[in-house]
């Protein structure tokens, strides 16, 4: 066996979201991801390709809302007449698709999240600020373009929402020095150096807890002890 055969490759699409039917950018993506895993299989490295959609939040729930369905029948209707028979067209050749609505995935956030809790990088805090539905994210007021007096998201030009509610908190803080101290002892760790130089600059650039749920609809996967 050559020293090439010993390693394994692990490859991801984004896991897409899934308001709509997919368009050319998820198409983009997901054949860069096949050339590359079929270019290993070629050379009889050990390879997996994951693809997948992401169904929760406020924007599926809308979309089925307006379609007069729920929001379960929407994303099992896109995934099922819009986005598996793409893949199967463009011959994409991923091991496997995982919707984030399915059991081995929400089990598992759930584990993932009850952890965190456990350890104390988690915690209750009052969120106040700009949302966009379109992006499914909390902006920061600095971020927001204003035109003729509105807020707008900078990437959908759309007017953003004020949220004011009590979510939960990931104290992302709390791990700024650690990773910087990581990637200072592995530059290897995050490769190419642009990318690794990019992460860099973001911590060093001040890092804000995450508010990491939602609390006034409930299209998403539940917080386990709330
Ligand atoms: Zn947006």
């Amino acid at each position: 066996m050559s020293a090439a055969n010993e390693k394994s490759f692990y490859l991801t699409t984004p896991i897409y979201y899934v308001n709509d039917a997919p368009h050319i950018g998820h198409a983009y993506t997901t054949v860069a991801g096949d050339v590359l895993t079929r270019w290993h299989r070629q050379r009889g490295e050990s390879v997996w390709f994951l693809t997948g959609t992401d169904e929760h939040g406020q924007k599926v729930m809308r979309t089925a809302e307006q379609n007069k369905t729920s929001p379960q029948e929407w994303v099992d209707r896109l995934v099922e007449d819009a986005w598996k028979p793409v893949w199967r067209s463009l011959n994409i050749a991923n091991d496997d698709f995982i919707r984030t609505t399915e059991p081995r995935h929400t089990e598992r956030v759930q584990k993932f999240l009850q952890n965190l809790k456990d350890k104390g990088f988690i915690y209750s805090g009052k969120y106040q600020g700009p949302y966009c539905v379109g992006c499914e994210e909390f902006k920061l007021p600095g971020d927001l373009l204003e035109v003729n007096g509105e807020k707008l998201c900078p990437i959908h030009s759309k007017p953003i929402e004020l949220v004011d509610e009590n979510n939960w908190f990931f104290k992302l803080s709390a791990f700024v020095e650690p990773l910087l101290a990581h990637y200072k002892a592995n530059p290897d760790a995050c490769q190419p150096e642009s990318a690794r130089n990019e992460v860099i600059s973001f911590l060093e650039g001040g890092v804000s807890d995450l508010s990491i749920s939602r609390s006034t609809f409930d299209w998403g996967i539940p917080v386990p002890w709330d």
